[in-house]
C-alpha cells in the first residue's frame, strides 16, 4: 500500500526531478536517433527477421545486427551473438581470444566482477586462463579515480597484452566510471603503450550518454544483452564490439576456428534483438529516472545514497546504503512484491554459488536474470547495500519505488 505521506513526497519529487528528467530525455532522444540512422543506413528489412538453422550460413539479419551494432558504437566490426549465454560468457571469450600463455592481463579498476574470478583464475579453476599460463595483475582504484602512478610504473616495467576495464560496480562500494574518465585514461595507457590492448566490461553503461568506450579510444567492448541493450526484450545472448582484427578472434573462439564470424544462427532471434536494441534508448532512460526518484525519496526519507539524484550517471544501478540488514530484505521483498512476474513469492537470502555472503534477490522478471527489468539485490554483509537497477517503464518503477519505501516507513512507525 502507498501512503498518503510518499503520495506527497512522490508529487514533489516530480516537480523538482523535471529539469533532471529532462536532461536525460535529451540523451534518450540523440540516442535514439543514433538507433534509427543506424537501422536506415544498413537497410534493415522485414527479410532481416528470417532465421537460419544449422551452421548459420549466410545469415542476413545476424549480418545486419552487427553491421547496426558497429555503426552505433563507431567501431570496425561486431559479434552479436545469442550463443553467448551472457554477459560473463562474452568477457570471457574476448579475454581467451585475445590472451595467450606468457601474456599478462592487467585490471585497473580494482576486482574484475565476481564471475570473472574464475575466468581469470583469481578463484582456482582448471579451465581458467591462469591454467593457461596468463598472467594476471591488478590496480585498485584511488578515490573513485584510476590509480595514474601506478598505471604508468607497471606498463614502464612490464609489456602488458591487454588492460581490462570494468565501468559499472558491481558488488562493490566505489563509483562507477564514467565516459570521461575513460577517456582520460585510455589517452594516458595509449600514450605509454599504444598496442596494449583495451577492453572494456561496458555491462550496464550504454545508452546512459551520449558517447561509448569506442569513441574514447577503447579497443574491445562487451555487454550483455539482458541489460540495457536488450531492453527487456531479449531472452539471451551479448555483444562484442570493436576492433576487426580482434573481432575475428573473438569469432573465432566463439565458434571455430577458420569458421569465425560466418557460423552460427540466429534461430528465430534476430527479431528480438532488432526490438531490443530499437527500444533500449528509452528504457534504458526509464531505468535513470527509475533510479533517479529512488535516489531522492531514499534521501530525503534519510537514507544514504549513491549515486545522488543530482549526480552524473555512469549506469543505470542505484545504491541505498541501509546499514540495517532487516531495512535491506524488507526494501528487495517490497520490491519483488512490486513485480509482474512471481509478485507473491518472498524472496529470503540465500547462500548463492560463488558467493562468500548470502545475498537477497528481488527478481520477479520475464527473463531469468535480466537486470533492465527492475531487480533489486543485496549481500547480507556491511553496510547492507541494496544494488537496484532497471525498470522497464518509468511507471512501473515509480508504481514499486512507492510502494517499497511506503513499507519501510510503515516499519518504522511500528517500531
Ligand atoms: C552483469 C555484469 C556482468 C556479467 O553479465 P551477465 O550477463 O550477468 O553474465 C559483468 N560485469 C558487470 C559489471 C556486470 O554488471
Amino acid at each position: 500500500m502507498i501512503s498518503d505521506k510518499i503520495i506527497t513526497l512522490t508529487k514533489e519529487a516530480e516537480t523538482k526531478l523535471k529539469k533532471i528528467y529532462q536532461e536525460q530525455e535529451e540523451i534518450e532522444f540523440f540516442n535514439s536517433s543514433k538507433v534509427l540512422n543506424a537501422f536506415k543506413e544498413h537497410n534493415v528489412t522485414e527479410d532481416c527477421f528470417n532465421m537460419t538453422t544449422g551452421y548459420g550460413y549466410n545469415d542476413l539479419g545476424r549480418d545486419t545486427i552487427e553491421k547496426v551494432y558497429s555503426t552505433i558504437f563507431k567501431s570496425e566490426d561486431s559479434l552479436v551473438r545469442s550463443q553467448f549465454i551472457s554477459g560473463t560468457h562474452a568477457l570471457s571469450t574476448a579475454l581467451f581470444a585475445c590472451l595467450r600463455p606468457g601474456d599478462i592481463m592487467l585490471s585497473i579498476s580494482g576486482k574484475p566482477y565476481d564471475t570473472l574470478e574464475e575466468v581469470i583464475g583469481i578463484r582456482e579453476n582448471n579451465s581458467s586462463l591462469k591454467s593457461y599460463g596468463i598472467k594476471y595483475q591488478e590496480i585498485e582504484l584511488i578515490n573513485d579515480d584510476f590509480n595514474y602512478d601506478e598505471i604508468k610504473k607497471i606498463l614502464t616495467e612490464n609489456k602488458i597484452k591487454l588492460i581490462e576495464i570494468q565501468r559499472s560496480k558491481g558488488y562493490s562500494t566505489r563509483k562507477s566510471i564514467t565516459i570521461e574518465k575513460l577517456e582520460k585514461v585510455i589517452h594516458f595507457i595509449k600514450k605509454i603503450d599504444k598496442d596494449v590492448i583495451i577492453m572494456i566490461d561496458n555491462c550496464y553503461c550504454e545508452f546512459v550518454t551520449t558517447k561509448e568506450p569506442i569513441e574514447v579510444g577503447a579497443d574491445l567492448v562487451v555487454g550483455s544483452l539482458i541489460k540495457n541493450l536488450g531492453a527487456g526484450m531479449v531472452s539471451n545472448g551479448a555483444y562484442i564490439t570493436g576492433r576487426k582484427d580482434l573481432i575475428t578472434l573473438c569469432a573465432e573462439r566463439l565458434n571455430v576456428a577458420g569458421e569465425g564470424k560466418e557460423v552460427g544462427p540466429s534461430l528465430g532471434m534476430n527479431k528480438q534483438f532488432l526490438i531490443g536494441l530499437y527500444m533500449a534508448p528509452s528504457v534504458v532512460c526509464a531505468s535513470i529516472k527509475t533510479a533517479i526518484l529512488t535516489s531522492y525519496l531514499l534521501e530525503k526519507l534519510g537514507y544514504e545514497v549513491e549515486p545522488k539524484y543530482h549526480d552524473k550517471r555512469a549506469d543505470i544501478v542505484q545504491n541505498i546504503i541501509f546499514k540495517n540488514k532487516e531495512k535491506l530484505i524488507q526494501y528487495c521483498q517490497a520490491i519483488q512484491a512490486s513485480s509482474p512476474i512471481d509478485a507473491n513469492v518472498l524472496p529470503i537470502p540465500w547462500d548463492m554459488p560463488g558467493y562468500l555472503d548470502q545475498v537477497i534477490m528481488a527478481a520477479g522478471t520475464f527473463t531469468q536474470g535480466s537486470s533492465i527489468e527492475l531487480s533489486c539485490d543485496g549481500p547480507i554483509r556491511e553496510p547492507y547495500i541494496a544494488y537496484q537497477q532497471g525498470s522497464l517503464t518509468y511507471s512501473y518503477g515509480k508504481i514499486a519505488i512507492m510502494n517499497a519505501v511506503s513499507r519501510l516507513l510503515e516499519t518504522n512507525s511500528k517500531k
